[in-house]
């Protein structure tokens, strides 16, 4: 099966379907996960400094024997490490972790505090090919205005919350005019029972052979945004991507916009944020 991508702004091709690596610990989990998912025909893994499973990503990759380039690797780099010099030394750190020459993409992973230090750190070492493509992650449409006009370089993606429950509307306003492609986390609203079985997904599920889960997918794919489930189990890791063999029509993609709350799980501009993310410690481990 072949994945399809997505060009980016900057000219790179991004495999639109990918898998996330959030809240899978590293006990030996992530190695096996990824490899799955590998061995199933993902060719994007997504991770971050924050999930303290880069060691484990990386030895699934390098074990796998697909060639580098085959493979799509995205990370993230923490608030803690957002001074200039530290998020230089940072990104190395992560190569390391990964057992990596470059990442496809990195990503500033909570817009607060020193962003502006960070990007440029992230605009060097994109230039040194240490990183590919540049983007950032949890930008509302307050927070873009904040940052993203002073960077030289326009993000590449922007990664937020989205499902259908939650399809930011706002922000991707914003990105289409610089052509910022959207990336999913919680494509499946981490598994929210709710939304899985809403009724109008039983119904396309029923009418096409495929579970909630692959219609949720399935129509994210249709709107252009690149999705990363996370699953530990095989048969969802290998069931998930198994969305290229069928079209949801433009009734049925309207009907799947009307399911959109306007809200999310996360509000990055909700006070309190920032202060509470900046006391997760990354380096405890280091
Ligand atoms: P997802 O929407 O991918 O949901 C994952 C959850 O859904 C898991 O509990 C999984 O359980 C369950 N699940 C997986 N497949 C199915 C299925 N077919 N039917 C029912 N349940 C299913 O949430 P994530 O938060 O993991 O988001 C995806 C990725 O996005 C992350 O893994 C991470 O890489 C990234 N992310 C980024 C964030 C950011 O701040 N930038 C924040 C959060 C995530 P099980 O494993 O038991 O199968």
């Amino acid at each position: 099966m072949t994945i399809p991508t997505f060009k980016l702004n900057d000219g790179n091709e991004i495999p639109s379907f990918g898998f996330g690596t959030f809240q899978i610990p590293a006990d030996g989990s992530t190695y096996q996960a990824v490899k799955e998912a590998l061995a199933a025909g993902y060719r994007h893994i997504d991770t971050a400094v924050a999930y303290f499973n880069e060691q484990e990503v990386g030895q699934a990759i390098k074990d796998s024997g697909i060639p580098r380039d085959q493979i799509w690797v995205t990370s993230k780099l923490w608030l803690q490490d957002f001074a200039y010099a530290d998020a230089k030394q940072a990104i190395d750190l992560s190569l390391q972790k990964l057992g990596l020459d470059y990442v496809d993409l990195y990503l500033i992973h909570q817009p607060y505090g020193k962003v502006a230090d960070a990007w440029r750190a992230m605009e060097e070492a994109q230039q040194a090919g240490k990183i590919r493509s540049i983007g950032v992650s949890n930008m509302t449409p307050k927070i873009w205005q904040k940052f993203v006009p002073n960077f030289d370089v326009v993000p590449a993606v922007n990664q937020v919350e989205f499902n259908p429950y939650f399809q930011q509307k706002g922000i991707r306003q914003i990105m289409a005019k610089d052509g910022v492609a959207l990336e999913a986390w919680a494509p499946l609203g981490q598994g929210n029972a709710d939304l899985l079985k809403e009724p109008v997904l039983t119904k396309m599920a029923e009418k096409y052979g495929k579970n909630a889960g692959q219609i949720i997918l399935r129509f994210e794919h249709q709107e252009g945004v690149i999705v990363f489930p996370k699953s530990v189990h095989e048969d969802r890791i290998k069931g998930n991507q198994d969305i290229f063999d069928f079209e949801l029509n433009s009734a049925e993609m309207d009907q799947l916009r009307a399911l959109d709350k306007g809200k999310g799980m996360h509000d990055p501009d909700a006070p309190g944020v920032e202060e509470m993310l900046s006391k997760y410690d990354v380096h405890v481990n280091d």
